[in-house]
Parts: C-alpha cells; structure tokens; sequence
C-alpha cells in the first residue's frame, strides 16, 4: 500500500504540468492554427507575379523561368522536376506555350493540383494558330484586358486550395485588375498617338497578335508563334520589302530571342538605302530581371509599350505609363 503514497504526488505534478502546457497551446492557437503559405510553382514570371499579387502573405511562389527564358523551348530540370512534385499548387500557362513540358505537367495533373490558367482565356478572344487545328496563340499576357481573366483564374484556383482565404485572394485580385485597367488605358493612348501608317511591328517571333489586334497594329515576326520554327530566308527578304516600301524606321528585338534575324533585316533594308534602326529591347515571353521595374508584368508591358511608340514616332512619355499619370495624362 505504500507504493500508492509515494507515486501519488508524482502524478499530480504531471497532471499539473499537463494543464499548463495545455492552457498554453490554447493562448497561443491563433498564431500556431494559422496554416503555412500555400507551396506555389509557376512556369512563368507572369504568372509568378500574378500569383504573389493575388496571394499575398498566404502562399510562396516560385517561378521556374526567370529573364531571358524562352518558354517554347524551355524543359524542366531535375530541380524544377522536384520543386513541381513537392509543390501544393502548380499553376501553367497552356495554350501549348511550354511545349516541351506539356507531357510532363498533364502527367502531374493526374496527382495533384495543377492548373493552366492562360486557358482561362475564353474562346471566342483568342487567336487560332496558323498552323494547327484545334490550337491558339498562347501570347494573351501582351494585353492587359486578356491577362485580367488570368488574374480572376488565379484568384479562383487559389480559392479553392485555401477557401479560408477567398475573401483575401478576391479582393487583391479585383484590386490588381484595376491597375491593369489603368495599363490597358495608358497603351491605348500612347499607343494611338503613333501616325496609322506607322503602326508596324516587326519582331522577332510572332508574340504580339493580341498587342496588334488590340491596339490596331501590323505585326510581323520573322518567326512564327513558337521560336521553334526557323524563319525562311524568303521570309527575311519579305519583311525587307516592307520595311523599305512602308519607310518602317525601327525594328524590336526580344529578351528571351537571338538578335541574328533581326540584324539580317536592318542589313538588308541598308542594302536597299533605307535605315532601320534596332527600337528597342521588347520583353516579350519573359519579364525583366527581379526587382527592376521591367521585372513584373505591370513594368514588363508599360516598358514595351512605351519603347514600340516611341520608337516608331508616337508620344511616349520618357518613364512610360507613371509619367504621363504625373503630368496629369
Ligand atoms: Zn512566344
């Protein structure tokens, strides 16, 4: 009987302590129930930066093209294999961008969440490919208005990994748009104030069919949608005469493109006694590098906006779209 005299107190203290520790956990659950940031992986900077502005603090994103990636010919690495596998949500852009990792992602998608947002696009706005049935022109974030459904998409998909949290992702998303409204509002403008005949846009690959269909511009890229095709030289001798019989005086390079066929053009207009200059670099497939300001979509596309009607005679305030807010435009 002795036993029970000496392990009694024992038990108390224990019962005691566990109390404690139990009236601790309960002050402190605000803080401990308040779930980690949703894992994030973006295929591209756009949709990186679309993430993080619609899910603030709630998730961690990270983006697996940086600057100057090509996504057409982009594939996964090792690294990007493990960063998707492990990630809560994978969000793609579709429309056959990431062609060399479509296979891949489907794959993924039969597990977890992952979800191709730039489809989000509907039909009847996109452009179809030239050739192939059945598929479009992935380029919709070169217009603010298209990448709005893009945005709204996001705001939806991350709702539904963390639904406590709607009301948040709703109300930064509807916030963002309005800035992208003020873009779209900003490209018009500047972008009209280049003289009708002038409104030509040659470039690289073929990324800007929206930016033309939107904003009433011609545009040519030497090669087509995906830079996976190789330009003809018959294609070079093409947009040659065109820069010559229409006196185009400027020409763009891209960020995530080689200059070489570019540089073909401006050699061949010289030949014939016409000058061509370079325009611009265009952030076309990719944003600038982080922490610039071309280093987020909202930067990216006031950058090209600015640099294509300046460089083709418009009125493009020197800073582009803050500028022109400053003087009241
Ligand atoms: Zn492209």
């Amino acid at each position: 009987m002795s036993h029970h005299i000496t392990t009694f107190p024992p038990l108390t203290r224990r019962r005691a302590l566990g109390l404690a520790l139990g009236a601790a956990v309960l002050a402190s659950r605000p803080a401990v129930a308040r779930t980690a940031p949703l894992e994030v992986v973006a295929t591209t900077g756009m949709i990186a930066d679309a993430a993080r502005v619609v899910g603030g603090d709630r998730v961690a994103v990270r983006a697996l093209m940086g600057p100057g990636i090509d996504p057409h010919s982009y594939r996964q690495t090792r690294s990007d294999i493990a960063a998707l596998a492990r990630a809560d949500l994978v969000l793609w852009h579709g429309l056959y961008l990431e062609a060399q990792m479509e296979e891949f992602l489907l794959k993924l998608a039969a597990r977890s969440p992952v979800v191709p947002v730039g489809e989000a696009v509907p039909d009847a706005a996109r452009i179809a490919h030239e050739d192939y049935e059945g598929r479009y022109d992935p380029h919709v974030w070169m217009v603010p208005d298209l990448w709005a459904s893009v945005v709204d998409r996001i705001a939806k998909t991350l709702s539904v990994e963390r639904p406590e949290d709607a009301e948040l992702f709703a109300s930064n998303a509807a916030r963002y748009k309005e800035d992208l409204a003020r873009l779209g509002r900003y490209a018009t403008g500047v972008l009209a104030s280049v003289a009708a005949p002038a409104r030509v846009l040659v470039t690289a690959h073929d990324a800007f069919g929206y930016f033309g269909r939107a904003y009433g511009y011609q545009v040519e890229g030497i090669q087509g949608l995906s830079t996976e095709s190789e330009a003809g030289l018959a294609r070079i001798r093409d947009l040659v005469d065109l820069l010559v019989s229409r006196q185009i005086r400027a020409v763009f390079v891209e960020s995530t493109v080689s200059d070489r066929n570019i540089r073909a053009l401006i050699e061949g207009a010289a030949a014939q006694g016409h000058e061509v200059i370079v325009g611009g670099e265009l952030f076309s497939d990719a944003m600038g590098a982080p922490g610039t300001y071309e280093g987020s979509y909202l930067g990216m596309i006031d950058h090209n906006v600015t640099t294509i009607a300046g460089a083709l005679g418009g009125t493009a305030p020197a800073r582009g779209m803050d500028d022109r807010l400053a003087v009241g435009g």
